[in-house]
């Protein structure tokens, strides 16, 4: 499996005759031996290079996903929900509402919409969680 790396060497293509500098993108390969700055006289040399489904790439592609706020699919399991739950899904509201307005009046330029307003709300509530925990 070639790459594709910056030549260390100034050099050409004994297939096609195409030249690069140093510090030009080419497609390397070491075995079988294939060169050239060019990818397709590359791969007629019998050469093949990673795409971007492969390893490396694939933890690129996830941090451009985030930042491109691609939509996430949650599959949610099927199942009863029991009335002790229910209730601490309300306490959870309460303290997710007091987190919202408290963040909104400490940060008031921020708005309420963006994701890092979020993540502030969302670190309130963990510690109004924590603080009425102490307090119990
Ligand atoms: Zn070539």
């Amino acid at each position: 499996m070639g790459t594709i790396i910056s030549a260390k060497y100034k050099g050409d293509c004994k297939n096609c005759g195409s030249d690069w500098q140093v510090g030009s993108q080419i497609c390397y390969q070491k075995e079988p031996k294939a060169i050239c700055s060019d990818k397709e006289c590359f791969t007629e040399q019998g050469g093949t290079i990673e795409t971007s489904r492969s390893q490396g790439n694939a933890r690129v592609d996830m941090a451009n996903s985030w930042t491109k706020n691609k939509p996430i699919t949650v599959k949610l399991p099927e199942c009863n929900i029991d009335d002790k739950i229910k209730q601490t899904s309300e306490l959870w509201d309460q303290f997710f509402v007091v987190a919202h307005h408290r963040a909104h009046d400490l940060y008031p330029e921020e708005p309420t919409t963006s994701d890092r307003f979020g993540q502030i709300r969302s670190k309130m509530m963990d510690q109004f969680m924590k603080i009425a925990e102490i307090n119990k």
